[in-house]
């Protein structure tokens, strides 16, 4: 018995050791990206509306502090707001949700790199729209967007969860439709274009995370850069902005 209990402590000694080495070897370096996002940064975030959006510079980290509120119109403001625009188009029975301002903080690096370790995007923000507003991806409570959930978008393809966190999933009015917008950065400094590229033709060499490698209207240099899926969702007729894994290392997003 005694002598079981040694071996399995040997054992599991070995086995944390394993496992403490294959974290050094894969835990990601202070190695920066070859292009700096942060005069784009700078220049891209804003909202008017809420004059919500601040941009601080620390380091080789970039925070953008949000209240999440969106700078255009949509139900969820509430009917009498004047920013209060009914639903367009198909049932929206489901839409009794409200949404409230949040203080969100995205931390990302001023020189995004490429991870060995591509970690899947999860619940909840996975990057922020230039007004502030958080992007989710193609999850929603327990599993992937369904029609009760995409009954519940506005124009915009947003909507406000359980949390009041009004977020975009999907394209729409104001982001991006059909064409080559930037539309925010995900949480590992990457940033989020329409379906198509600069020269208007859809990109054909997505990789399995929605990205590729090219030049943009707003980096001469290469950069990896992500875009809306061209792929219709399920029967929804929309398009979904992110889905699957991050490219780079991801950062943190507080409320
Ligand atoms: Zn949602
Ligand atoms: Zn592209």
């Amino acid at each position: 018995m005694k002598k079981n209990q040694y071996l399995i402590l040997a054992i599991s000694m070995l086995l944390l050791m394993s496992c403490s080495d294959n974290e050094t070897a894969t835990t990601t370096t202070n190695e920066q990206g070859t292009v700096d996002i942060t005069t784009v940064v700078q220049s891209s975030f804003s909202n008017d509306y809420t004059d919500g959006v601040t941009v601080e510079v620390s380091g080789d980290n970039i925070t953008i502090r949000s209240t999440g509120l969106p700078d255009h119109k949509t139900p969820y403001w509430g009917v009498g707001h004047e920013m209060y625009e009914d639903f367009l188009g198909t049932n929206h029975a489901n839409a009794n949700t409200s949404m409230i301002a949040h203080n969100y903080a995205m931390t990302i690096p001023t020189n995004p790199i490429e991870s060995s370790f591509k970690e899947e995007t999860e619940l909840g923000a996975v990057g922020m729209a230039l007004n502030g507003a958080p992007i989710y991806n193609d999850y929603e409570g327990m599993g992937v967007l369904t029609e009760i959930a995409w009954s519940t978008f506005d124009a915009t393809g947003a909507h406000p969860g359980p949390g009041e966190d009004y977020h975009y999933h999907c394209e729409g009015t104001y982001l991006t439709v059909d064409d080559n917008n930037l539309i925010g950065f995900l949480r590992d400094g990457f940033p989020v274009y329409g379906r198509k590229d600069e020269d208007e033709s859809y990109p054909s060499d997505l990789d399995v995370n929605g990205g590729h490698v090219g030049t943009t209207a707003d980096f001469s240099e290469e950069i990896y850069h992500y875009h809306v899926s061209s792929e219709e969702y399920s029967t929804s007729g929309l398009f979904v902005i992110k889905s699957g894994a991050y490219h780079g290392t991801k950062g943190t997003f507080t409320q």
